[in-house]
């Protein structure tokens, strides 16, 4: 295993090292590697990019993929057959953004009161919470595709940001 593999693992193990809420954190960390070329999956939902914008000139990113479409990670944590396409088009995106453009972060991100769920959600709690459950899927899905080396992350997005999970 690399050096940076290993560095990879261990921040990702210790997350408070991990540097990823601000430009300054992150200068702070001297971790620059792996972060230069983030891949990013989120809803096409245009009340996200004032976030995203934000996250991304923040983070000071050069260069950074998207896969920018109806609900985001969802598709990857479903088991629906409407899902497959979805499902399909996000992995082939990423192997794209992997060997094309030599991506190592993995961002998935679901966010609040997307309608590509197509369903009310009972409580804010309940939606959480199926927001959460479905993120672990779906990094965990993209993981089994992936080496090691690849820090494959899912966070949640609401109206003040992008949070891990
Ligand atoms: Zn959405």
């Amino acid at each position: 295993m690399t050096e940076i593999a290993e560095k990879i693992k261990r921040l990702a193990r210790d997350r408070k090292d991990f540097a990823f809420e601000s430009g300054e954190l992150r200068e702070k960390s001297g971790y620059t590697l792996g972060y230069e070329r983030p891949l990013i999956v989120r809803c096409f939902d245009s009340r996200l990019d004032g976030i995203f914008g934000s996250f991304v000139k923040e983070n000071r990113w050069s260069h950074k993929d998207v896969i920018s479409l109806p609900g985001g990670a969802r598709a990857l944590a479903s088991d629906d057959p409407a899902d497959a396409a979805s499902k399909q088009a996000i992995l082939e995106a990423i192997d794209v953004s992997v060997r094309a453009h030599d991506a190592r972060w993995i961002l998935l991100t679901i966010h609040f009161d997307c309608k590509g769920y197509g369903v009310a959600f009972p409580s804010e709690e309940a939606e959480r919470e199926r927001h959460r459950s479905d993120l672990a899927t779906a990094v965990r899905r993209v993981r089994e595709k992936l080496p090691a080396e690849f820090f494959v992350e899912g966070r949640y997005v609401d109206g003040e940001g992008i949070h891990p999970v």
